[in-house]
């Protein structure tokens, strides 16, 4: 897969794996309608994406938030079989038998979202970031670290469900919602950084003070 792709070079780069080369134009719909025509012709029986956010495409309402678990029964969904020789099926959670194709798509927080698309530009050239102004994308993952750092390391999980309760309420969220947050996930992250972004640096000093053990000091 491209480092950084859209869709067009999503399916682009299956293509070209696929054997057809360079795409020679046409809209992304006949790309894609060639891309999966060649895939059942090939017999591929499984397409395995990693790093899957980077493609995610459509309006901000409609990008849904990707979970790991069983949405009946929570337990992670793990690939286990993947050095098996047997053909598989996959399409059931191991341990409930869910029907994965049941499951209803949980849309990503709008502003969440937003925030994913102004990092993707981030990543490409640079960008403007509110309210840390122009930064590169170097700078921008040192700054989500240490807000990480002092959220998961050396802290009592009380002090952190504290913090998670009042970042759901200050994102506008019922408070039920934030069980349906993984938060040591990419998602829980963007969450956490949209929601700190939003009132920065009062939301991070709140975030240190509910967290009881760090101050700005002990993260540098
Ligand atoms: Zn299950």
């Amino acid at each position: 897969m491209p480092a950084s792709p859209d869709e067009r070079r999503f399916f682009g780069a299956i293509l070209e794996e696929l054997g057809m080369g360079e795409w020679p134009g046409g809209t992304i719909a006949a790309q894609q309608r060639l891309a999966v025509r060649l895939m059942r012709k090939a017999d591929v029986r499984m397409l395995v994406i990693d790093e899957l956010h980077n493609v995610l495409s459509g309006s901000r309402t409609r990008q849904c938030v990707l979970v790991s678990n069983c949405p009946s029964c929570s337990r992670d969904l793990w690939a286990h079989w993947l050095g098996s020789q047997k053909p598989r099926v996959v399409g059931h959670c191991d341990h409930c038998d869910f029907r994965l194709s049941k499951a209803i798509a949980r849309p990503a927080l709008r502003a969440a979202a937003g925030l994913q698309g102004r990092l993707l530009k981030l990543k490409r050239t640079g960008a403007e970031m509110p309210p840390l102004g122009w930064i590169d994308w170097s700078t921008f993952p040192a700054i989500a670290d240490l807000g990480m750092y002092a959220i998961w390391v050396d802290t009592a999980d009380h002090a952190r469900e504290t913090v998670f309760s009042r970042i759901v309420r200050d994102l506008g969220m019922k408070p039920d919602q934030r069980l349906f947050i993984e938060w040591p996930a990419n998602y829980g992250s963007l969450v956490m950084m949209t929601c700190m972004l939003a009132d920065w640096p009062n939301r991070l000093q709140q975030t240190l003070h509910d967290l009881q053990s760090l101050n700005i000091d002990g993260i540098l």
